[in-house]
């Protein structure tokens, strides 16, 4: 009586792990924007907008999962066919990244991108290989986060760029109550009723709280060797992008 993928077909039963996923990948998007009032968007624009990436760079776009930066980022490199101009999505989940090369390849973004398994504490390139570092919306989850960052330092060009759009600390004082109530009492909801699974948006806005704050994680893109590290802070400060440079 129970529905076994023993009694599957061969090929009915990849199209069931095709639907599993694709299905995943919906609801990470609603999700996001059901969340973010659909802002998140508007922030991924503006970070890879600003971002200065110039045509024939090397970019490495980590935590990069579905493909959401990337697919900002490919016009500005423009890719040709002797190599120059590239983007490297790395992520340590394997179904995030195979989302992410589904949905880009049916935009026909496929030229220029590599899509490649890594962790952002130990990254699989030599010293001094991208013009770029992006990384958004990943950096919280990172175990030792100086890890990462000393590896981003470490795979930039001399004059290359580290850049990092995450969740912060909130600015102004009258959003404060607002952004508890709708992180404490509606994400959870929402991630009931939509992902069927509250705590882990649960813990999603405490993974939040307790990312470093816009001059701790400054500081803590200096002594992983980054100079000039500014921050701009988006919506308050819901979200920043820090910006620092190997020099
Ligand atoms: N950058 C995408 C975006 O903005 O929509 C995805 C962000 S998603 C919230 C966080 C991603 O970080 C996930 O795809 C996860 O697999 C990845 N991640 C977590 N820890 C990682 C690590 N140590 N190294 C590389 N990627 C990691």
């Amino acid at each position: 009586t129970h529905f076994g993928y023993r009694d599957v077909p061969e090929a009915d039963k990849a199209r069931l792990v095709g639907e599993v996923f694709t299905s995943v990948a919906r609801k990470y998007d609603i999700m996001n924007d059901l969340m973010s009032f659909g802002v998140h968007r508007l922030w991924k624009r503006y970070f890879v907008a600003t971002s200065g990436v110039r045509e024939g760079d090397a970019v490495l776009d980590l935590a990069g999962g579905t493909g959401d930066i990337a697919a900002l980022l490919l016009p500005k490199v423009r890719p040709t066919s002797t190599g120059t101009g590239r983007v490297v999505v790395g992520d340590i989940n394997g179904d995030m990244l195979r989302v992410g090369r589904d949905r880009l390849l049916d935009r026909g973004l496929v030229h220029g991108l590599d899509w490649s398994r890594m962790d952002a504490e130990a990254l699989p390139f030599p010293d001094r290989s991208f013009d770029c570092v992006t990384m958004a919306f990943g950096l919280r989850n990172v175990t030792r986060k100086e890890n990462a960052l000393a590896e981003i330092h470490r795979v930039l060009k001399i004059g290359g760029r580290a850049l990092v759009l995450e969740f912060s600390a909130v600015r102004a004082e009258f959003l404060k109550p607002l952004y508890d109530f709708h992180s404490f009492q509606v994400l959870p909801r929402i991630g009931a009723l939509i992902a069927g699974d509250a705590s882990s948006y649960r813990y999603l806005a405490e993974s939040i709280r307790k990312h470093p704050d816009q001059d701790t994680l400054k500081a803590m893109m200096e002594t992983a060797g980054l100079a000039r590290v500014d921050v701009r802070n988006l919506s308050a400060g819901i979200v920043a992008i820090h910006r620092g440079y190997r020099v």
